[in-house]
């Protein structure tokens, strides 16, 4: 696939470093995708009350090429074509092509996923105020699959099921705290107490909402932390949503980042050596062992997590690899 039609008469830079706007061109045109343009505005629903919008998007996978060639200059003509050019720039993390492309959302949240998504430093973002407006009566109740047992081995996550009235119990206790809650903050305002003050006592399951800009580099960089399994349910549903509408954006960046870091494998050295162990024809617990992996405690007990049982989980990723669920 090229570029050759859509991308902006500018690329067209005979080799040399500086632009030069050839005036038998066309007019340059603003990179447009239409499958995003389709998308601006639609809200995608996610949690009891959340939204995710695509608002705005500059660039597309031409706007990458497009910043490439001018850095490489003559130097890509050896690269195959701008599919492959992308691939490469992802693959060797020559990151500012990617930064050329930005995307703007209207988010719709629970102020706990905020508080998540706020980490992320190179998002541009502006709240709403609840200085300045009334908070809508909205909170965030998840479904009863949603609450379970505190995990066993990822301390910051849920794992096996609990009993329905634990559940049940949970979810009314939330409902009715919520409501409580949302009570005392209307009284509050109705007596006259300020905007700013009111608010502090509404729970952080209540939503808020923002716009977030980021660019491509980055936005890659929060999917590939918030579609992670280890990343809470709720703010992967969040990035799962963002994710479909970078895909809009930018399809072959995207398929890139899915093959070259969403679905990457990074071995550390034990790692390698414990592969070049089974490479010479060990089991896995045998080439744990040889590479210093631990698998089981001093005591003898299997261990439920550690280097070991991590290097296990990415040989079965490997196992798994391009079977129906992953992208390969
Ligand atoms: C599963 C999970 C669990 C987490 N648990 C916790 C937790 O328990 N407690 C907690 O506080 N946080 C937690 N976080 C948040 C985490 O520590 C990061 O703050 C968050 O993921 C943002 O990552 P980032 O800094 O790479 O991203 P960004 O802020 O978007 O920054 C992107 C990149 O820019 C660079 N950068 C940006 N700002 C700076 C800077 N000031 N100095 C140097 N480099 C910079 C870094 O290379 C960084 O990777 C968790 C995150 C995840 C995904």
């Amino acid at each position: 696939m090229t570029f050759g039609s859509g991308a902006p008469p500018f690329l067209n830079l005979g080799g040399g470093w500086c632009p030069t706007v050839d005036p038998t061109e066309p007019k340059m045109q603003r990179p447009a995708v239409p499958e995003a343009d389709r998308a601006i505005g639609v809200p995608r629903p996610v949690l009891a009350h959340g939204s995710v919008v695509l608002v705005d998007y500059m660039g597309n996978d031409a706007a990458i090429v497009q910043a490439a060639r001018v850095s490489y200059g003559a130097g890509t003509k050896s690269v195959r074509d701008d599919r492959g050019l992308i691939r490469y720039l992802l693959r060797h993390h020559h990151t500012t092509p990617f930064e050329m492309v930005e995307l703007k959302f209207l988010l719709r949240l629970p102020i706990y996923v905020a508080r998540q998504m706020v980490r992320h430093r190179t998002a541009s973002i502006n709240e709403s105020s609840l200085r300045y407006s009334i908070a809508p009566d909205e909170f965030d109740l998840p479904g009863p699959e949603a609450v379970r047992q505190q995990s066993k081995v990822n301390r910051q996550g849920r794992g096996e099921p609990l009993p329905a009235e634990v559940v049940e119990a949970f979810r009314s206790d939330l409902d009715r705290v919520s409501k409580d809650a949302y009570g005392a903050y209307v009284r509050a305002l109705e007596a006259g107490v300020a905007r700013e003050t009111a608010r502090t006592i509404l729970p952080v399951a209540y939503y808020t909402q923002w716009y977030w800009k980021i660019d491509l580099w980055n936005l890659f960089h929060f999917l590939e932390l918030r579609l992670d399994p280890h990343a809470q349910e709720e703010i992967r549903k969040y990035a799962a949503e963002m994710a479909h509408l970078t895909r809009l954006v930018a399809p072959i960046a995207y398929e890139a980042f899915e093959e070259f870091t969403l679905d990457r494998v990074v071995l550390g050295r034990r790692e390698q050596r414990a592969v070049r162990a089974l490479l010479e024809g060990a089991t896995p617990e045998a080439a744990c062992a040889a590479a210093d992996l631990p698998l089981t405690k001093a005591d003898g007990a299997p261990l439920r997590s550690g280097e070991g049982i991590e290097f296990l989980a990415k040989l079965d990723r490997i196992r798994h690899a391009g079977s129906a669920g992953t992208t390969v």
